[in-house]
């Protein structure tokens, strides 16, 4: 089912999850114990992150440098076949413009519809490691909004080979990324939205944001994106803080604000344990408030301690 009927259909608020696949050696298993544990909470569908090959210089035996192209975090078209399998789940897969041709990324989608994906979220990315800046595949697409047109295409039976003609046309519902504090490349909010409006004009069905830890960033966004006849669903992306480290890494990876209150509770905390604490408390109170708003879906970043997410969910549910 498309993650726009989950939300149209759900009688009661739904939850949804998102998993990053395994670094490459390590097996499923332990992905399969995280989801295992998130069953009994029926999570309507799961998103599967896709990562970009990273350029590197290995040093060979003969003292010189060779430049290799590794993908740390393979796998993210079987993790969704596996998913589907295994929980009869709808998988989302994250699609991504950087290091991706388009024909590449046309295989992929190709690959997708015959497992019966019908979702996709659609991103640029990042830049890689060894950039500053993102650049685009030489034959690829600079914004997802480029991606979100290839799909839209897709479903209207259009091919990146011209002489394909009466195409089978997929059928995706197609989500984007959306940024309640702006995306950091962005000069403000509103070029931002105007840019996110975009991707809708393109095709998008739905919004997933980045993670906040004060609601009122997700509420002044949703309000501004109606305020520019941006009608589809804004599904709120959440996270936990749950150690002192993350007070300085979640804000310089994904440019968010850490509340004061929050971080001052963590600064005072004694133990790690204590840290979880404060953190469980802090997401708890970040989704009620949202179900009280009337929010129909909450979705939850679980890389890092699903438990906690767990334990919130066992509270809220
Ligand atoms: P875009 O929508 O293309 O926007 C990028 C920037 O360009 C923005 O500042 C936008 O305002 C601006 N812009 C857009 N169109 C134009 C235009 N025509 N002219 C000028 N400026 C423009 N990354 C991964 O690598 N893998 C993942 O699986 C992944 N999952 C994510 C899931 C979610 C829910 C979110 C919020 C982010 C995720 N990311 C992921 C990170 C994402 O790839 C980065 O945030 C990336 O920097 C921007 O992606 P985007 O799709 O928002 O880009």
């Amino acid at each position: 089912m498309k993650v726009t009927e989950h939300i149209k259909q759900a009688k009661k608020p739904i939850i949804s999850l998102e998993i990053l696949p395994p670094a490459k050696g390590k097996g499923i298993d332990s992905l399969f114990k995280v989801l295992d544990s998130f069953v009994e909470f029926k999570p309507s569908f799961i998103n599967v992150t896709y990562h970009r090959a990273e350029q590197l210089f290995k040093k060979r035996a003969d003292g010189n440098f060779e430049r290799v192209e590794i993908r740390k975090r393979p796998g993210t078209v079987g993790i969704c076949a596996a998913i589907i399998n295994r929980y009869n789940v709808d998988a989302v897969p994250h699609m991504i413009c950087g290091g991706f041709s388009k024909e590449e990324t046309e295989n992929a989608l190709i690959d997708l519809h015959y497992l019966g994906v019908r979702n996709v979220l659609a991103l640029r990315g990042d830049a890689a490691a060894n950039e500053k800046f993102f650049t685009a595949h030489p034959n690829g697409h600079r914004y997802a909004e480029d991606l979100v047109g290839q799909i839209t295409g897709l479903n209207k039976g259009i091919y990146q080979e011209s002489d394909i003609i009466d195409g089978l046309q997929s059928d995706f519902c197609i989500g984007v990324a959306g940024y309640p504090e702006k995306h950091f490349e962005s000069p403000n909010l509103d070029t931002d939205i105007h840019f996110l409006k975009k991707k809708i004009e393109l095709g998008a069905e739905y919004v997933t944001t980045q993670m906040f830890f004060e609601n009122q960033h997700y509420y002044n966004y949703v309000q501004k994106c109606r305020e520019n006849n941006i009608d589809i669903p804004i599904i709120p992306g959440l996270k936990p803080i749950t150690n002192k480290k993350q007070l300085s890494i979640v804000p310089s990876i994904f440019n968010v604000d850490i509340p004061l209150a929050l971080s001052k509770e963590l600064l005072n905390a004694k133990t790690d344990q204590a840290c979880e604490q404060i953190g469980e408390e802090w997401l708890l109170a970040q989704c009620r408030d949202l179900l009280k708003s009337g929010t129909p879906i909450l979705h939850f970043y679980t890389l890092g301690k699903p438990h906690i997410i767990e334990n919130v969910l066992r509270q809220l549910f």
